[in-house]
């Protein structure tokens, strides 16, 4: 790996990313050793390394193998489906390999990666990240999650939990408008619990109000008192619900301490798609009300170059970028909905702090919202002090 830029440095006068003034730092031996208030400016903004907690590398980089583009959500798993004969265990290694590279030179630390999982065997795809997973670690740390359909989960739930326990992983579910939601939703709660299992659901992932899967969701996390560990992707359907209805539920959500992951990108791509007509609806969760009602909210990839989305980088502040915009953000008051807060849900922490390793993102921009203008601006990605050679600019 190319590296430049050994020894003692200093950065004078940049902005650290959610918090107040300006500050030099020292860094040597691959730490921060200082850490303090500047008078100074001109160095740029400094942000934590980012932590994606929902993408899919099992998927990923086969948009090029795709008939066409996708005319729903449903047409896109279809496409997906048939694409899996070509998961060879190197097809899978080539391209989530390539996924966990883009992601490191973009900045990301963290990745949870979701994988299908369909019935009682292990699928290759898990087996594969599994040994990637501990060739990046320390790069870039991956969590596997195990994402199965609810109904195939109250089948096989049994098996695939004890797998999954045994591997470190997160199980999870997709869950549609499924007959007899709360039932199922209840079994694979047992599941956790018997298996002390942290869970990841892709819920109400459409426009449709009577989606309300999240809110059997939120039901069991609470009577459960599973605070915490109960994390909900998507949410799209809250999006056309009922606001007094949704304000209430997200209260209980709140309380329940569930998370909420919004994935800006793929909602926008593929809600209220129809050829030849523009979108009305953006299938974007209500994220303000969300947080304001004590939910934790993160932002994901999600899908990257695929059947669902066939665009994206693994470049989260880019999909920040795009948060920002369709939520209307104050980037200051989010950023760390793509860094510590994902981070903090996995137990872990990407806040810069004087004696922590020097792994964190610099860009030349005089603030977040000139960082978040300008995307061609020069980033560097620090990791253990020094800089990684393709990401050098110019910050004079
Ligand atoms: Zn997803």
């Amino acid at each position: 790996m190319p590296m430049r830029d050994y020894g003692i440095k200093t950065i004078e006068g940049a902005g650290l990313a959610g918090r107040a003034g300006r500050w030099d730092l020292s860094i040597a031996g691959g730490r921060i050793t200082t850490l303090r208030a500047s008078q100074a400016s001109g160095g740029g903004v400094i942000l934590p390394l980012l932590a994606d907690i929902h993408t899919h590398l099992d998927k990923t980089f086969t948009s090029c193998r795709m008939p066409q583009r996708a005319e729903s959500l449903f047409h896109a798993i279809e496409m997906m489906a048939a694409d899996t004969r070509n998961w060879s265990d190197a097809d899978l290694r080539e391209r989530a390999g390539k996924a966990l590279a883009r992601a490191y030179a973009n900045g990301t630390g963290l990745i949870r990666s979701h994988l299908d999982w369909h019935g009682t065997q292990t699928p290759k795809a898990w087996h594969v990240l599994t040994e990637l997973a501990q060739d990046w670690h320390g790069r870039v740390d991956v969590e596997l999650a195990s994402l199965t359909p609810l109904d195939d989960l109250v089948v096989h739930g049994e098996s695939i939990a004890a797998a999954v326990k045994a591997s470190g992983g997160v199980l999870g579910a997709f869950v549609y408008r499924n007959a007899d939601l709360a039932s199922k939703v209840a079994q694979v709660f047992d599941l956790a619990e018997r298996c002390d299992l942290h869970l990841d659901f892709h819920v109400d992932e459409g426009l449709e109000p009577e989606a309300c899967g999240i809110d059997a969701i939120i039901a069991e996390t609470r009577k459960r008192d599973m605070q915490g560990r109960v994390l909900c992707g998507h949410g799209c359907a809250l999006s056309v619900r009922q606001p007094a209805e949704v304000a209430e539920l997200l209260s209980r959500g709140g309380d329940a301490g569930i998370g909420l992951t919004v994935l800006p990108e793929c909602n926008a791509y593929l809600q209220d798609v129809e050829p030849g007509r523009t979108p009305r609806l953006r299938g974007l969760a209500p994220l303000h009300e969300a947080r304001a009602a004590g939910i934790k909210v993160m932002f994901g990839s999600d899908n990257v170059r695929d059947a669902f989305y066939p665009y994206g980088d693994y470049d989260l502040f880019d999909v920040f970028r795009t948060a920002v915009l369709s939520g209307h953000l104050a980037p200051g008051d989010w950023i760390d909905a793509i860094s510590e807060a994902p981070a903090n849900w996995t137990g872990r922490s990407m806040r810069l702090r004087e004696g922590g390793p020097a792994d964190f993102i610099r860009i030349a921009a005089a603030d977040l919202d000139d960082a978040v203008s300008r995307p061609r601006a020069a980033r560097q990605i620090w990791r253990g002090g020094q800089i990684l050679a393709e990401h050098q600019g110019d910050f004079t």
